[in-house]
């Protein structure tokens, strides 16, 4: 995995962290627990395909986001606070119509960011959750947030799926129905599969109106741009 080469630092962390660990880089390892609800991350096969049960969920998806995440999470990770428990949301495949867990994409550093703050930052009661972890929409389940950090929550912004999230304020719906329906860049040179998860994952935290509305201003911006059929 490529990711952003970290500042050296001369900090002392208490000996709990699992300094060696095959195959991981140890600039990253240092920030992985020894131990996590259990499961000894030393010997942990994080090279396997994502586990569907916790507590081994939880531990490949934080060792993978430790692997990937970029300097601003780090300091979450030097605090060495809890980890939480991953759950993940299920959504209803469009083929097999049988509900199926949400695409884990942790090669990105966006997303590896959001999941180091989803598992440790401070979950919102459910009064004070935002607009879409409320709809119980998003891959993850819990509104998690770390305020130093950023107002969104983990679950917005993993996958960039969730427009601007009501937390962090700012953009109108109108605005966030304007935005291109896939996230760009980020996804070149994943295989086309993900690619394609990514973008119906968008498209499933909409509901149908929505969708309605975002086809004729899709429409439109055909017509405008002279590639639409008249
Ligand atoms: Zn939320
Ligand atoms: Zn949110």
């Amino acid at each position: 995995m490529s990711s952003t080469s970290l500042p050296e630092h001369h900090k002392v962390f208490p000996h709990d962290g699992a300094e060696e660990i095959p195959g991981y880089p140890s600039a990253r390892a240092r920030y992985v627990p020894a131990t996590v609800f259990g499961v000894q991350t030393s010997s942990f096969d994080y090279n396997a395909l994502l586990p569907s049960a916790n507590p081994e969920l939880t531990v490949w998806a934080l060792m993978h986001a430790i692997n990937g995440c970029s300097s601003k999470v780090i300091k979450i990770l030097s605090e060495r606070r809890p980890v939480r428990q991953l759950e993940l949301r299920t959504k209803v495949d469009s083929r097999s119509l049988k509900p199926v867990p949400y695409n884990i994409n942790l090669r990105n550093s966006q997303n590896c960011d959001a999941m180091i703050r989803h598992l440790y930052g401070e979950e919102l009661e459910e009064e004070d959750q935002c607009a879409k972890c409320k709809d119980s929409k998003g891959a993850l389940i819990g509104c998690v947030v770390c305020p130093d950090i950023v107002a969104n929550c983990a679950n917005c912004d993993w996958n960039r799926s969730g427009g601007q999230c009501s937390l962090g304020g700012g953009a109108s719906a109108r605005r966030r129905a304007k935005r291109r329906p896939a996230p760009e860049s980020e996804s070149e040179g994943q295989d086309e599969e993900d690619n394609n998860n990514n973008l119906w994952e968008v498209f499933n935290d909409m509901d149908p109106a929505t969708l309605t509305r975002l086809s004729v201003v899709f429409s439109e911006a055909a017509k405008r741009t002279g590639h639409g059929r008249r």
